[in-house]
């Protein structure tokens, strides 16, 4: 039987928690505020439209989340991938989940171009799967781990380019999830999404 894990909501305070990195204040938006979650633990027992995967330009696997993905998915995962060509940095790429729970895997080049990469990384990752009808979308924290992007700037990109993309498309996406594998990235969100998902 598969693991899954339910997705907790997390309690989204109304004023900005007072930490500078927190500077965008975002007027309150209902529509874009409910889709947003923070899942912590693993990605690949989410079972939804598209887990994002920190992937590289080969998408061919390697460590980290995308380690976990390929050995989740299995052997039909890395056979596809080999097929499309690679991902350029910015770029995404959707591919079947195979033996995971989630209904497909959109590989995201995140690594190597710094800010406005990832930012193009979340914006494709997003875009990507809504142009296929896909209504719910977890990420990782893209480029925090092998590639070392300091994780309170990836955390930063991650919710600026979430909630601008939001803002445009909430009709499209039904959930976003963040999903933090480590407590300190954990305590990242929580101190930083209030200031982008501020609750009326
Ligand atoms: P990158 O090259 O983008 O840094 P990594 O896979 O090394 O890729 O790290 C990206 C993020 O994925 C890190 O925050 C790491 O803690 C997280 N991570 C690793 N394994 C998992 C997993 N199974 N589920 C969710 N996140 C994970």
């Amino acid at each position: 039987r598969r693991e899954m894990y339910r997705i907790d909501f997390i309690p989204l305070e109304k004023s900005p928690s007072g930490d500078s990195s927190c500077k965008p204040w975002y007027q309150v938006n209902e529509q874009v505020n409910k889709k947003i979650s923070l899942f912590s633990g693993d990605i690949t027992k989410l079972e939804i439209d598209a887990i994002a995967n920190a992937a590289n330009k080969t998408l061919l696997g390697s460590g980290g989340v995308d380690g976990a993905i390929h050995r989740g998915a299995g052997p039909l995962l890395r056979k596809e991938c080999g097929t499309l060509n690679g991902c350029e940095t910015g770029e995404a790429k959707i591919t079947g989940a195979y033996g995971l729970p989630a209904k497909l895997v959109v590989g995201g080049g995140g690594g190597g171009g710094g800010g406005r990469a990832l930012r193009n990384c979340y914006y494709n990752c997003l875009h990507t799967p809504t142009k296929n009808h896909l209504r719910t979308v977890a990420f990782p924290c893209i480029s925090t781990g092998v590639y070392g992007y300091p994780p309170d700037q990836a955390v930063e990109v991650a919710l600026r380019t979430v909630r601008e993309y939001l803002e445009q498309n909430h009709e499209k996406l039904d959930r976003v999830i963040f999903c933090a594998f480590l407590k300190s990235d954990k305590e990242l969100y929580e101190t930083m999404l209030p200031a982008y998902f501020p609750q009326g």
